[in-house]
């Protein structure tokens, strides 16, 4: 089964996703982006969250819903280094001696990682093998019709230090100034995940693991998903710049097979990803499509799609 999640949240003064310093200035993302003004269409740049940012997020919730399931992670994606089995080195921590036949390698790391059984690796050593993510995210853009309000702005801060007379010999300055770009938008992104390629061979297709260990690990990369939205804990410095505002809404479409409901960042994608979906009935296939807004909440709409899954059996 497959689940496709838009999401729609609402930042102000966020710091999610810092592409370089110069100095002592911090810079935030920021993509090219068509919108339209007065029926022309024109170029703006807006700020933005990767999705590699939001992917890395995901799979740190998958290490540690994994791990409270008794489930395997390598020692890698266990520290948040998702290495991935690139090379020989970082393979040979998990399976030693390494097969020749790429689908023995595949199956061996699939076994000892699900971050990599989920999340999918590149081996680039001879023979190669490759395994495409069974989850895909969009960057994180401003929803079109408020575009041209998103904003970046650089944010002054300083940092002060108290020094006597001796330590000013010293190399610290008693007065750092430093600029932190901040982003304020609504925000969409889409989140896809593919509960029938975990623990399948993406090889042969073939199911790598027994189907109770499948089972377990879609409900944790469910879990993972449900967690990742819930808490917040998405980009980068949350410590100080964690984003004001929080999720407004959520579409959540569950299908026997893949469909990806209309980017968030149009105003009519719920009704749009209905219609879409309407089409399905035509061909037989029974699907659920949950949206949370005005009473619901976010939550309750996961919560919906997941019980869903359980009573399909999927997990
Ligand atoms: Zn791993």
């Amino acid at each position: 089964m497959f689940l496709s999640v838009g999401v729609r949240f609402e930042a102000n003064v966020e710091a999610l996703n810092m592409v370089e310093t110069a100095g002592n200035y911090g810079k935030h993302r920021r993509v090219p982006y068509l919108v339209e003004e007065d029926g022309k269409l024109k170029t703006v740049y807006v700020p933005a969250v990767s999705g590699e940012s939001l992917g890395h997020a995901y799979q740190e919730h998958l290490v540690r819903e994994s791990l409270s399931m008794s489930l395997p992670v390598c020692d890698d994606c266990h520290r948040g280094e998702f290495y991935k089995s690139m090379n020989k080195v970082h393979l040979q921590k998990k399976v030693n001696p390494i097969p020749e036949d790429p689908k023995e390698i595949e199956t061996a790391i699939v076994r000892a990682c699900v971050v990599e059984d989920v999340g999918g690796f590149l081996y680039a050593e001879k023979p190669p093998v490759r395994r495409t993510s069974a989850f895909q995210v969009s960057y994180a853009l401003p929803v079109k019709s408020v575009a041209l309000f998103a904003t970046s702005e650089p944010q002054l801060h300083a940092r002060h230090a108290q020094m006597d007379a001796s330590s000013k010999k010293g190399n610290a300055s008693e007065q750092m100034i430093y600029y932190v770009e901040t982003g304020t938008a609504l925000y969409g992104f889409t989140f896809n995940l593919d509960l029938d390629a975990i623990g399948v061979s993406a090889i042969t297709s073939e199911p790598i693991l027994d189907e109770g260990e499948i089972k377990k690990r879609r409900e944790a990369a469910l879990k993972a998903l449900f967690r990742m939205l819930s808490s917040g804990q998405f980009g980068a410095k949350l410590s100080r710049f964690f984003p004001v505002g929080g999720i407004t809404e959520v579409a959540v479409a569950v299908t026997e097979h893949p469909f990806v409901v209309t980017s968030p960042i149009y105003d009519d994608y719920v009704e749009k990803t209905q219609k879409r979906l309407k089409i399905l009935e035509r061909f037989k296939e029974g699907y659920r499509f949950i949206v949370a807004t005005g009473e619901k909440v976010p939550e309750e709409a996961l919560g919906e799609a997941i019980d869903y899954l359980h009573e399909r059996g999927a997990f």
